[in-house]
């Protein structure tokens, strides 16, 4: 639970602004709790909250990615998970070629912005076509 606590005290009064407008209510009561009070010690009122979120100065470099493009945190985590199979074969093509098959996700850890998912990102046209050369060329 502390690990919350330092994790909001850590943020700035903008970055604090967009956790509660895009990820307070995925949060559970303890969490949402803390959120609260971290607002009250910090004095935000509602008003200012909206007004942090929508007067955001972001507008740099969204080429970075360093740097949420949403909020403007670097408050980033990056996570190697395992790549989704879209169909069958291609599951089967990489139990066989011995891939990992592990991709990067990219996630803004402040406002949940995904900078970078492979998983999603990827066009099940894409996986068809490599999946055919895949089996040409056995
Ligand atoms: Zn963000």
């Amino acid at each position: 639970m502390s690990g919350v606590r330092e994790f909001l005290k850590s943020l700035s009064d903008r970055e604090l602004a967009f956790l509660i407008k895009f990820k307070y209510s995925g949060y559970l009561n303890n969490s949402k709790k803390l959120i609260l009070e971290e607002v009250d010690e910090r004095g935000l009122s509602n008003l200012a909250l909206s007004k942090l979120v929508k007067d955001s100065p972001f507008g740099g470099d969204v080429s970075s990615l360093n740097q949420c493009m949403r909020c403007g945190s670097f408050k980033l985590s990056t996570v190697s998970e395992l790549k989704k199979f879209t169909g069958r074969m291609e599951a089967i093509g990489y139990i066989f070629s011995g891939k990992s098959g592990k991709v990067e996700k990219t996630e803004c850890l402040v406002c949940g912005y995904v900078l970078s998912d492979p998983n999603r990102d990827r066009e099940v046209k894409f996986d068809w076509v490599e999946r055919v050369f895949r089996r040409k060329k056995k």
